[in-house]
């Protein structure tokens, strides 16, 4: 903490990854050598710059941009950009550590970082969007390369921005190389890559029911978010005969006893993404309940899909979700739960998947992408959807190995899914810098 100041969110997700591995390095202590978890908590390099830009009344308008790159011990730094007024250090910094894990997890040659800013997309016009995309290209361009970083979307960063900072990256450096991902189809981008995340999410929920020997079919799915892992991870849930009876953002949470339809999400995702309304105008024009300014931890479901931000489920949250009976809680968000939260989960035996593990299908199927644009190819949506779902059921593979600690009191194997992801992350990148050596 010394170290680092005022820096909550980075503290909180280093603190929860070296508390599950700690047992694990305590019985491996070759991982204590060579200063490797000073290392490790240390980004390579960080970038911080100024964004300056034009908006629609003429006036200058400053942001700040961030490009953290932390980890290239398995591979080019990669990650996503983030646009959101709560970006800072301490935000792009615990991403940027957790995203070190995940790359490693998805048994791809991909290292770990992070970047955005605090630009809020929300209420720009599409000019403004466009103008600040490229005013941050300036500085981040040098930054970047298809063998050095290569970032993709987040959290107010989807398709459009994504094609506006590669269009300039590929007019300041006359190079198409890729060095995006999450780009429009007709300029290498990959299909199944909007919907990788929400749909490897569904498929890791599944194989974690599997292994249970249960299915997701009739039960109650609660989700939050209403973004892209959002919209993917209702559309697969469903897909997969589950009930999915929520949606929500900033504003609040729709809640819809019914459940939805194939036809009441494409309606959610036109107001969303093409007229960029809110929750509240689609639970007001369907004639839904909304709960304002609340998340949706405290109505019942059997699976909870926390898919918007970091601490969007506290412990009380925790504590509505298991008194309701809730079982398998899945990340799709990076650290929506809170320590407290998940600690609630595994006293209560609730199945609990970790982001990194969980939503791993986003920056796998960008890896894919990057596979494609280096071979000059397109695969198939049947190929990309068929080698995610591969990725997600091995990476759930692995948790099982390195988190298959304890056997519970039904006999059954119970799998601490958290220490698993963590470990086998950690053992993946630790190796490759103890065989680097000390850089
Ligand atoms: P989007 O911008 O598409 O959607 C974000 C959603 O979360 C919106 O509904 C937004 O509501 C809500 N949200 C954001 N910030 C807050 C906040 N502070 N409080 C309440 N709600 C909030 O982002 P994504 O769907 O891409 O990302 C969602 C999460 O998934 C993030 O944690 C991201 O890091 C993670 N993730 C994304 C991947 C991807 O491929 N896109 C890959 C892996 C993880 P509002 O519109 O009101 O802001």
């Amino acid at each position: 903490a010394k170290r680092n100041p005022h820096q909550p969110e980075f503290i909180q997700a280093v603190s929860e990854v070296v508390a599950s591995i700690w047992p694990f390095i305590e019985r491996h202590p070759r991982y204590l050598q060579h200063g490797l978890l000073e290392r490790l908590v240390e980004p390579e390099r960080l970038v911080q710059f100024r964004v300056s830009w034009v908006d629609d009344q003429g006036q200058v308008q400053v942001n700040r941009g961030y490009r953290i790159q932390h980890s290239s011990a398995i591979g080019p730094f990669k990650g996503g950009m983030r646009f959101h007024p709560s970006v800072d250090l301490s935000v792009l910094k615990f991403l940027a550590f957790e995203q070190t894990f995940k790359n490693a997890l998805t048994t791809l040659p991909m290292g770990g970082g992070k970047g955005g800013s605090d630009f809020d997309p929300k209420g720009k016009s599409e000019g403004e969007v466009m103008r600040f995309c490229q005013a941050l290209m300036l500085e981040l361009y040098r930054h970047l390369g298809a063998n050095t970083d290569v970032p993709a979307g987040d959290i107010g960063v989807g398709g459009r921005e994504v094609s506006y900072m590669a269009g300039m990256m590929k007019k300041l450096t006359n190079s198409a190389e890729c060095v995006f991902t999450g780009k429009g189809l007709s300029f290498g981008g990959s299909l199944i890559r909007p919907e990788a995340t929400g749909y490897g999410l569904l498929y890791f929920v599944e194989a974690m029911l599997a292994h249970r020997g249960q299915s997701l079919a009739g039960m109650t799915v609660s989700v939050s978010g209403s973004g892209n892992v959002a919209q993917y991870a209702i559309e697969k849930a469903m897909a997969l005969g589950a009930k999915v009876v929520t949606a929500s953002d900033s504003g609040g949470t729709v809640y819809d006893p019914d459940g939805f339809t194939p036809e009441k999400l494409a309606r959610l995702m036109e107001l969303k993404n093409e007229q960029r309304k809110r929750v509240a105008d689609y639970a007001h024009e369907l004639g839904l309940e909304f709960f304002t300014g609340r998340t949706p931890w405290h109505l019942p479901a059997q699976v909870a899909l926390p898919c918007a931000t970091q601490n969007e489920l506290d412990e009380s949250d925790a504590a509505s979700l298991i008194a309701n009976g809730v079982q398998l809680v899945a990340e799709g968000a990076n650290m929506p739960s809170s320590a407290a939260a998940i600690q609630a989960f595994h006293q209560a035996r609730v199945l609990f998947a970790p982001g990194k593990a969980a939503n791993a299908g986003g920056v796998a199927t960008s890896g894919l992408e990057m596979s494609q644009n280096a071979q000059r190819l397109s695969w198939t949506r049947e190929e990309v959807d068929a080698r995610l779902k591969g990725i997600m059921t091995s990476i759930h593979g692995t948790c099982v190995r390195y988190g298959q600690v304890e056997r519970g009191q039904d006999g059954d194997h119970h799998v601490n899914y958290e220490s698993g992801a963590n470990i086998a992350g950690f053992v993946k990148v630790a190796d490759a810098m103890l065989a680097q050596g000390v850089c």
